[in-house]
């Protein structure tokens, strides 16, 4: 008996040194998921698998599980997917409203956002905060303010103020050193840069290996700024413009009109130039121009952002139906008014020659992925009634709907854009040694990619939101 409750203690002790061993060890949370079916973007599909999260890390992928852990969510017939971006988003647009992106990013399962405009210093005070509180905010890489030329398109009339204009090549070039000194992730070239001004942009990027993205100058021909370095471009913004046999007549008329003799705004004299232009240009396309840009971009991976949702929504009315109505209750109260009020004033004619537009952007994004040109999923939001968070994965749909697989619009928002900013060895796939931005699905989004908004929880840095949305 003595010697029985002797070897029990010892039992016993042991037990307790080996519980204070390993609650050591599992006191920085680690996190299960059971039996989920991971969908990794580049892999594709492995069902009944063993996720292991230690604090913000996946730390182990496959059939074998560890004992120990703190918490255990079942994945039972659910799937697992890394957390999206959405690439295209300007907070500052809605000084307001930006208060309340981050966590409706979040709630949608947008882990990460790549602001494509704005003040440098708002952008930056939010990405500060992002970095010091990785757990309840998306990651954040901001370009700071869209860099353009003498007649800056958004100067604040009418729109708010997401430029910064440059007079003459000296000015583009300190404003371009500045913003690099200060931290910007990337830098936006706009519309209305002179050749020499965006030229001036990319060498100093190039040197200080910095990407550049943007709209193709309307002074300026795609190929060249393509060829220049240019790493990405915005809403295949005018690159109708060189599609077309027509190209120099345009590119000439174009010149004449950006003399701005009439002394117009900068965006009045876009205005003048998109509408005088842009549908006559997709009304006459030619096809070897338009391989030999696809060709180009191919060759230069040239990478796109075509925003299709930016189009479709608002020049289709797709804001004004219920299902989008519907949506508008994840907006905070304010906005949902303006938003509401904007939307019931605003008619529901669908405008042909817009309608063809978009129509285009549809088409041409199919053709670019068929040539195997590369993606990144992006919205504009929350410009034209887009939701935040909600609308990137209309945007996926409407990838698909142009022709491309589930998987690879999963890559656009995920493996893609962490491609981009040289973090692919850390983020947007499920490895081990990824950091641990996940969304778990109810349902297969490669059987239909609406089924990305089917969340049953989103995990940003190890730590785990279920639907609805609160923290576990
Ligand atoms: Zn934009």
């Amino acid at each position: 008996m003595q010697h029985h409750l002797h070897q029990h203690m010892i039992k016993r002790t042991f037990l307790f040194v080996f519980f204070i061993f390993f609650s050591c060890n599992i006191s920085d949370e680690k996190i299960l998921i059971h039996n989920v079916n991971v969908i990794d973007p580049l892999d594709g599909i492995s069902k009944n698998t063993n996720v292991e999260i230690s604090n913000n890390k996946i730390s182990k992928v496959g059939k074998k599980t560890s004992i120990f852990y703190s918490k255990k969510i079942d994945g039972s017939g659910k799937y697992l997917i890394p957390g999206l971006w959405d690439s295209h988003v300007h907070l500052y647009f809605d000084q307001e409203l930006a208060k309340d992106m981050p966590m409706l990013f979040l709630k949608f399962g947008i882990t990460s956002i790549r602001d494509t405009g704005g003040d440098f210093n708002f952008l930056d005070s939010i990405k500060k905060l992002s970095e010091k509180y990785p757990k309840s905010y998306p990651r954040l890489k901001i370009s700071g303010p869209l860099i353009d030329g003498k007649f800056n398109v958004y100067n604040g009339e009418r729109l708010p103020n997401l430029s910064v204009k440059t007079e003459n090549v000296k000015e583009t070039e300190s404003v371009v050193n500045k913003l690099i000194a200060s931290g910007a992730d990337f830098l936006k070239a706009y519309e209305m840069l002179s050749p020499e001004q965006f030229e001036i942009i990319m060498k100093i990027a190039k040197k200080k290996k910095i990407n550049v993205t943007g709209h193709i100058p309307l002074s300026m021909d795609i190929e060249t700024a393509s060829n220049l370095g240019l790493n990405s471009l915005e809403h295949i913004k005018n690159l109708e413009l060189w599609a077309t046999k027509d190209k120099n007549e345009l590119l000439k008329e174009r010149r004449g009109m950006m003399k701005n003799t009439r002394d117009l705004s900068g965006l009045s004299l876009r205005g003048m130039i998109h509408s005088t232009q842009k549908n006559y240009a997709i009304n006459n396309l030619d096809e070897n121009e338009t391989i030999k840009i696809y060709n180009a971009l191919y060759k230069n991976s040239t990478w796109q952002i075509p925003t299709i949702s930016i189009y479709k929504v608002p020049i289709y009315k797709i804001f004004k139906s219920e299902y989008w109505i519907e949506n508008l209750k994840y907006l905070p109260k304010k906005t949902r008014e303006t938003w509401k009020k904007r939307i019931d004033f605003s008619n529901d004619k669908i405008d042909p020659k817009q309608k063809d537009f978009s129509d285009w952007i549809q088409k041409t994004t199919g053709e670019m992925y068929d040539y195997g040109i590369k993606f990144m999923a992006g919205t504009d939001t929350p410009l034209g009634f887009l939701i935040p968070g909600f609308s990137l994965h209309t945007e996926l749909e409407l990838l698909v709907e142009s022709g491309m697989s589930e998987l690879d619009a999963l890559k656009s928002a995920t493996i893609n854009p962490s491609r981009y900013f040289k973090m692919e060895n850390d983020l947007g796939l499920i490895k081990e040694g990824y950091i641990a931005d996940l969304i778990l699905l109810n349902k297969n989004p490669l059987n239909n990619i609406k089924n990305t908004l089917d969340i049953y929880a989103v995990i940003k840095d190890g730590k785990v939101y279920k639907e609805p949305m609160r923290a576990d």
